[in-house]
């Protein structure tokens, strides 16, 4: 099998060593990630700048492209030049951070997973939620655990998936719960400053939203420990809008 590993923190970063390391076993793991961190970038491609490719040695005797360009540059990049043969897999993160509920649409590890899904590439999100202390080596074994589970099952005409992983320093997760994505975010604030010069800038800031009581989602998911799994889709119309809107008779 041939899986793409890439994510959004960077080439280098400990999710995406983590969890390319887990995928070793399953088959031919090819790394094409961002050169820089890329968090929040979420579906963006570069049109006004080239896309540099860097063959790097990612320090234990395996090879990588690092790339100056965002995830989703990676994935499209991977599957049309860099990669003899198309992926079968692509295997995003694991990003440093939840991706759920809302976060989800600036997550730049998603991005990268709904490239693949518009190729046709069965793909898996990875996130962990962030702590003090994050263990990637074991948030890499569970996703490992759920992608053979998923392989067993075969991930043909499979959505994207978006799983997310809780925060591990508490004990291990409670389950696996299949949850809806949140439309929660954050509670966001921003807080201005000035600048040495005088100039006024914002920093924006803010803590996770909770999810009410009884509302079953990933963030519910999540704060009660469970590993979530979310098929996301990328057809954005709003199918069971459509007929109403088409009897408004709209006109030139
Ligand atoms: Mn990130």
């Amino acid at each position: 099998m041939r899986i793409l590993a890439t994510n959004d923190d960077g080439i280098m970063a400990p999710g995406l060593v983590a969890m390319r390391q887990a995928l070793e076993p399953l088959g031919e793991v090819t790394v094409v990630a961002p050169m820089f961190a890329q968090s929040a970038v979420g579906h963006a491609i570069s049109v006004n700048e080239p896309v540099i490719a860097h063959r790097m040695d990612l320090g234990d005797g395996r090879m990588g492209f690092a790339i100056e360009g965002s995830p989703a540059d990676c994935v499209k990049l991977a599957i049309l030049e860099l990669m003899p043969e198309r992926a079968d897999l692509v295997v995003s993160g694991i990003n440093l951070g939840a991706n759920a509920g809302v976060n989800v649409l600036y997550s730049g590890t998603v991005a990268a997973a709904i490239e693949a899904g518009f190729w046709g590439v069965p793909a898996i999100a990875v996130s962990l939620e962030a702590a003090d202390v994050v263990d990637f080596k074991q948030a890499a074994e569970i996703a490992l655990s759920l992608i053979r589970q998923l392989l067993d099952h075969g991930l043909k005409d499979r959505p994207v998936l978006n799983v997310n992983i809780p925060d591990l320093s508490a004990g291990p997760p409670v389950g696996v719960r299949v949850a809806p994505q949140s439309l929660k975010g954050w509670r966001e604030r921003w807080d201005r400053r000035q600048d040495p010069r005088g100039r006024t800038y914002y920093w924006i800031y803010g803590d996770a939203d909770i999810e009410e009581d009884g509302v079953e989602s990933d963030v519910a998911a999540l704060a009660e420990r469970y590993v979530t799994v979310t098929p996301l889709r990328f057809d954005m119309t709003a199918h069971e809008r459509l007929a109403a809107l088409r009897n408004l008779d709209l006109r030139l």
